[in-house]
């Protein structure tokens, strides 16, 4: 009798045992078909990606890549590549030679797409070295605005914001109204002190 009860134990546990096995397989195997579905539709998304920026959609190709980028875990490396190469397109140098640089790394010389990365990286960095010096010299601007402009002996300047008759004209929907000039109070002319805080945008104006 015990042996009975110890065969039936045993084989409830067998059967326990390969139910629970039957049981992770089918969730592993709902899993791995998951995952390929994502694969396959995020491949479908980087392939009409890839293609609006061969034909020279270049921001719709941007709008589709960034929104690959935000939907998966880990970027493709060819993916890199494309991306990089449509920034060049847009003219974000920086995105573009950021992307590319990454394909390079991921790829060195021997990926499908290794030639062309390399290439346009060295566009792309020629890009940005160019704006850097534009903007390099654009800050070396001296701008008067920076300095205290002396007003002359009177120490008076004929107000700019009204050309020295006190009034300006505003246009509002009923035609145009006369107002007395912000600046300079129905003086038509400023002190010097006041003329160099206008250049400013500094003067306190009354409206
Ligand atoms: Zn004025």
């Amino acid at each position: 009798m015990k042996r009975i009860l110890t065969l039936i134990f045993f084989l409830g546990c067998v059967q326990t045992f390969a139910q629970s096995q039957y049981e992770k397989d089918k969730i592993k195997e709902l899993e791995l078909a998951r995952q390929m579905d994502r694969t396959r539709k995020i491949t479908i998304q980087i392939d009409s990606a890839i293609r609006l920026s061969d034909e020279g959609h270049y921001e719709a190709a941007d709008l589709k890549f960034r929104s690959i980028l935000k939907s998966i875990k880990s970027v493709p490396s060819d993916l890199t590549y494309h991306f990089g190469k449509n920034s060049f397109y847009l003219g974000k140098y920086r995105q573009s030679v950021d992307w590319l640089n990454k394909y390079i790394q991921l790829k060195g010389t021997q990926g499908q797409y290794s030639e062309q990365a390399i290439e346009w990286l060295s566009k792309a960095e020629a890009e940005l070295m160019k704006e850097r010096e534009k903007e390099s010299k654009h800050a070396a601007q001296v701008l008067s605005g920076d300095y205290y402009i002396d007003c002359g002996p009177t120490g008076k300047v004929v107000c700019p914001t009204c050309k020295g008759s006190a009034v300006v004209v505003k246009k509002n929907y009923f035609g145009e109204v006369y107002k007395t000039c912000p600046s300079c109070h129905k003086l038509g002319y400023l002190t010097c002190d006041e003329y160099n805080k206008l250049l400013k945008g500094k003067l306190v104006t009354s409206d």
